[in-house]
């Protein structure tokens, strides 16, 4: 019997045993999860996942290359995934090694130009989280309301570690995309944490959590955003950073604009509208005085940046 014998006789008690699904292409934790195709990682226990919560991308180190980014735009734009974790892990096969090391010792097996494959060798698997965080920030086809988060996984003992992004917050926005998904979860616990303070880059800055309904997900987004106080409530500000695409939290409130906003200790409903004419370039102009990387983030954009009033209703 040979090796593929013995797994269709497998599938065949399987399948006997099958219970039917209820399940749909979407994943429905709305995860996708690059790793190695390491045999010893199961990504659905180390995470506790179950069939159907997420898509598996899987290669050599778990690197982000075009094919994942072909695949991340289909989970994404597609299957509506909004969560992109990166697994390296310990004892990997192309931890200290080179191309160069790789393509000798293949050539000598066997006769093979492999000059052309970048087979994406690293030092250090925190090191090449964040390096592939950054290649995913940077990809220009990703949408710009990701969550992206880096772990590194112990083959060992199966622990899996968040690795920290080693990219700084852009002072005055908290509401930059993609690798900040792992710091809003931080800004938001400190948040809470101190009566709607933050330190560091942004004390003594006015912050506020936003609660928008992500239209294309039915869920709640919580975003903490740089804000202005006004008589009438806050204005905030769609400068995603100084990225030219726009934040998601603005497409929700286009489509939806009931808000709950955090505000110091306070959970207060709200309407979002957007400012125009006069009373936009008013707070505008103020916003820049206030903090003026500002300024920066609509020159960087090149796009006026959108500014947004909430009233409690
Ligand atoms: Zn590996």
């Amino acid at each position: 019997m040979t090796l593929f014998d013995e797994l269709l006789e497998a599938n065949a008690r399987f399948a006997e045993n099958f219970p039917g699904t209820e399940l749909t292409a979407v994943p429905s934790r709305h995860i996708t999860i690059l790793t190695c195709m390491d045999a010893r990682i199961d990504n659905f226990a180390a995470f506790g996942l179950e069939v159907g919560d997420a898509h598996i991308l899987r290669n050599a180190g778990g690197r982000v290359t075009d094919d994942v980014i072909r695949s991340l735009v289909l989970s994404n734009d597609i299957l509506g995934t909004r969560y992109v974790a990166v697994i390296h892990h310990t004892e990997c096969g192309l931890v200290g090694t080179t191309n160069e090391a790789i393509r000798d010792a293949i050539a000598v097996a066997r006769r093979v130009d492999l000059s052309a494959i970048d087979f994406d060798p690293f030092e250090d698997v925190d090191q090449s989280v964040r390096d592939d965080l950054v290649r995913l920030e940077a990809a220009p086809l990703l949408r710009d309301d990701i969550t992206y988060a880096g772990f590194a996984y112990d083959v060992a003992n199966g622990v899996m570690r968040a690795v920290q992004s080693l990219l700084e917050p852009v002072a005055g926005t908290i509401s930059a995309p993609s690798v900040s998904g792992l710091r809003n979860d931080a800004y938001i616990e400190e948040f809470r944490a101190n009566d709607g303070k933050l330190g560091g880059n942004f004390s003594g800055v006015p912050v506020l959590l936003l609660h928008s309904t992500d239209a294309a997900l039915g869920e709640t987004r919580v975003t903490p955003l740089t804000c202005q106080s006004l008589e009438s409530g806050w204005a905030i500000f769609a400068s995603n950073g100084g990225s030219v695409a726009e934040p998601g939290w603005y497409g929700d409130l286009l489509v939806d604009p009931v808000v709950t906003i955090e505000f110091g200790a306070e959970t207060i409903e709200g309407r979002a509208r957007v400012a125009m004419g006069a009373e936009r370039d008013q707070i505008w102009t103020r916003q820049k005085a206030l903090i003026p990387a500002f300024a920066g983030y609509a020159q960087v954009a090149n796009r006026t940046i959108p500014v947004l009033v909430i009233e409690p209703c």
